[in-house]
């Protein structure tokens, strides 16, 4: 038996089918299903399907008594209740919304989603959510539970593509794309075909630490200079790396980076973290450390385990410089007579726009690792549809590509993209859903690696800047011949409800 199934029949009790009979009568109250002994004729109108709702329900005073007995546990008092009595106790104060699943227990979590929704809805405006298209049936929420969200309602399905497969390090991966784009999947395919007919892509994986930066008082500049100096020491490094590997095998500590503002010193800790993204397992380490300085510097104050000098999720120069997660390089030759049969355009004039564009005109709009057409978009496409953390797509996207004419004539195109701060893991975080973790085992890097900790991950940030690599080359060649806004016309118009006079709208933005 599937898993599905055995869930429908573990959530399923006689009350619950009476309800789903009940709500099937108040939305379509001209079928004939059989009513309730209560009712005064077959037919049901709103009005007498409200008289069977309460037919269904017992007194406040009886739910109290069923839930508050103590000689049972409070899951199974609970599934002596109805839906609907549940959602009555939980109006009236006796049950907290926020901790339905704790209460309901494991073997009920779906029941606690739908009953959370019911609250919810009746207690808003619109009142909607309750029979909304928002799905929540059939996911495992036992994965989601203190781990990945709180107060759930469903879960929000976005569409997943697939582009390519793309060549890289001679292996083929098929591209995984979650995206409401139109075009963007069809547009990185075109990117990879075109890499694919020169061999393929080539990667450099020239860094791999995750950072944390805590902010650290001292009561003067002195004595920030001092604590400064004594990390920056052999000894300082040496205390300090000890007390955070101590925290997890995969924490290496790579580099202690200090700067001082008046009396307040930041400590750049970069870690390799196997094959987390990394940041718990960062911030477990950087606490442990401080502790052996506070023993050090008495009268230093931890301000924040994260001063901003990390930096996660917002632009930052220092990500750009210094890089963050995976520092990444990956490039390609793409003969020149692809360029013109695939591509539509000319190494010249890819290589013009690529100048004048990426980075003369990301120059003039003083832009911090901005040097790319739309490599946000393919990453976080990507990033969606492996379970990474999509906020951290601000500096993950910083990208530079490069455009340069190769061969004895200067015939063929010689493309590169460099992305400094790729912030990826195939274990914890999203990684931990079953749908997310179906799209790591297509690509073979799903959970921890078995004999190196970390290649999965790097794996993941290769598959990444390779596509962008892909979506960048084919948007630029669109750009320079001409077709984008052609191709949005044709693919872009939304058939359902985008009015006939509304703008195409362009992925690049
Ligand atoms: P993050 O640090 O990215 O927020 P988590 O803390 O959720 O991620 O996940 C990391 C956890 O996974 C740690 O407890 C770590 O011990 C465990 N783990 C198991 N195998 C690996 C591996 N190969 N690389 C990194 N962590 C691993």
């Amino acid at each position: 038996m599937s898993t599905i199934a055995q869930q429908h029949i573990s959530s399923f009790s006689v009350r619950d089918l009476e309800l789903k009979l009940k709500q099937v009568r108040l939305a379509h109250p001209e079928q004939s299903l059989p009513s309730p002994p209560s009712s005064d004729s077959g037919s049901s109108s709103p009005r007498e399907s409200q008289t069977e709702e309460s037919y269904f329900l017992r007194s406040l005073k009886e739910c109290l008594a069923i839930y508050e007995e103590t000689s049972r546990s409070r899951s199974e008092s609970l599934s002596l209740l109805s839906d609907e009595e549940v959602i009555m106790l939980a109006n009236n104060g006796n049950i907290a919304t926020y901790a339905l699943e704790k209460l309901f227990g494991m073997d009920q979590l779906e029941r606690a989603v739908r009953i959370r929704r019911a609250i919810i809805s009746r207690a808003s405006s619109t009142g909607t959510l309750e029979s909304s298209s928002i799905p929540y049936e059939n996911y495992d929420y036992s994965r989601v539970l203190g781990a990945c969200c709180e107060n759930v309602v469903g879960y929000i399905p976005i569409p997943l593509g697939v582009a390519g497969p793309l060549t890289v390090d001679g292996t083929q991966y098929p591209i995984p794309m979650a995206t409401a784009e139109g075009t963007l999947v069809a547009s990185t395919s075109r990117g990879c075909k075109a890499l694919n007919a020169g061999g393929g892509v080539t990667t450099v994986l020239v860094g791999d630490g995750m950072t944390r930066g805590p902010a650290i008082d001292f009561p003067s500049a002195i004595q920030a200079g001092k604590a400064k100096a004594w990390i920056d020491s052999d000894d300082g490094h040496e205390i300090l790396r000890e007390a955070f590997e101590s925290t997890s095998r995969f924490a290496k500590l790579k580099s202690l980076k200090t700067a001082i503002a008046g009396r307040t010193l930041y400590v750049r800790f970069a870690t390799t973290t196997g094959d987390a993204m990394g940041m718990n397992m960062i911030s477990k380490g950087t606490e442990k450390a401080l502790e052996a300085m506070q023993k050090r510097f008495p009268e230093m104050v931890v301000l924040a385990l994260s001063g901003n000098y990390c930096t996660d999720k917002k632009p930052a120069a220092i990500n750009w410089i210094e890089g963050r997660g995976k520092s990444v390089v990956t490039e390609a030759v793409v003969p020149g007579h692809v360029v013109k049969t695939v591509l539509k355009t000319t190494v010249k004039d890819l290589c013009n726009l690529n100048v004048k564009k990426n980075l003369i005109g990301s120059a003039m709009a003083g832009s911090i690792g901005g040097f790319n057409a739309h490599a946000a978009n393919i990453l976080t496409a990507i990033f969606l549809a492996t379970g990474q953390d999509p906020a951290q797509n601000v500096e993950s996207s910083m990208c530079m590509t490069l455009m340069e004419p190769t061969g004895p004539n200067g015939e063929d195109l010689l493309v590169s993209v460099t992305m400094p701060c790729i912030e990826v893991g195939t274990v914890g975080g999203g990684t931990v859903l079953a749908p997310q973790q179906g799209v790591l085992d297509m690509l073979g890097i799903r959970g921890a690696h078995p004999q190196q900790p970390g290649q999965n991950a790097q794996t993941l940030a290769r598959i990444i800047a390779s596509a962008v690599l892909a979506g960048e080359l084919s948007l630029l060649s669109a750009l320079a011949a001409g077709h984008l806004i052609k191709a949005h016309m044709a693919h872009n118009r939304s058939q359902v409800n985008t009015p006939a006079t509304a703008p195409s709208i362009i992925y690049e933005s």
